[in-house]
């Protein structure tokens, strides 16, 4: 098995303000310059209940998302890596998006990042289980053919580990269209992951109370890639 090492410069997509961190973290402590492209950190200009004020205690959604931006350029910072935040809403604020196709939204902005910066890899989830990681990974999958870039996969935590039929279906339903080519689970030093992902102060306690049983293992558990071959 061949082991993660993508040509600079690197670019994670990361669904919401934490994902790239707590699926990714080894990969991006060893690669300090990568950027992290989180697609769904925008915010509607109304008050809002719903998990996003929940988990931070801010009911104006834009003071909600700049708590947790705040937590990604923190845990980025401490990780050598650099956020991007794309303005698209995450589904906490699923009434204020358009009523366009919300995955076509999606492309179009990632497409718009790619044209910009030009990386010579792109990694993105493999989409488990929510529906905003859904839509990332299928909007990315769009884009594997018009881009010139390298694509990898990562498997999405905790989802991955809680889940690990999913996973198996989801692999299966992407090697339809490409070959992925998985490579040599991905370690590194867990002190320093668990650091990573306190640094989401708003996130920690809800994803640990939502994944009791494998939240430690997504801490300790070493990452999971793929590569992306034979795009037709
Ligand atoms: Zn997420």
């Amino acid at each position: 098995m061949s082991r993660l090492e993508p040509v600079g410069p690197v670019i994670v997509l990361s669904p919401h303000l934490d994902d790239a961190v707590y699926s990714c973290a080894h990969f991006l402590s060893a690669h300090p310059s990568t950027t992290v492209v989180t697609v769904l950190a925008g915010a509607p200009d109304a008050f809002h209940e719903g998990y996003n004020s929940s988990s931070t205690g801010q009911s104006y959604a834009p003071d909600a998302v700049k708590v947790r931006r705040d937590e990604d350029r923190t845990a980025l910072a401490f990780l050598g890596a650099t956020p991007i935040w794309l303005d698209l809403l995450d589904s906490d604020y699923v009434e204020y998006r358009p009523k366009a196709n919300y995955v076509d939204l999606v492309r179009d902005e990632i497409s718009r990042v790619l044209v910009e910066m030009s990386p010579a890899t792109v990694i993105a989830p493999m989409g488990l289980i929510h529906r905003d990681h859904l839509a990332v990974s299928d909007a990315s999958r769009d884009l594997w053919s018009r881009s010139t870039a390298t694509w990898y996969l990562y498997m999405d935590l905790p989802y991955g580990l809680a889940h690990p039929r999913a996973v198996s279906k989801r692999l299966r339903i992407l090697r339809r269209r490409v070959g992925l080519v998985e490579l040599e689970e991905y370690g590194g030093d867990d002190v320093i992951k668990q650091q990573a992902m306190g640094l989401y102060g708003s996130q920690f306690e809800p994803t640990r109370r939502n994944y009791r049983e494998i939240f430690d293992a997504t801490m300790k558990a070493d990452e999971r890639y793929w590569r992306v071959e034979n795009i037709g």
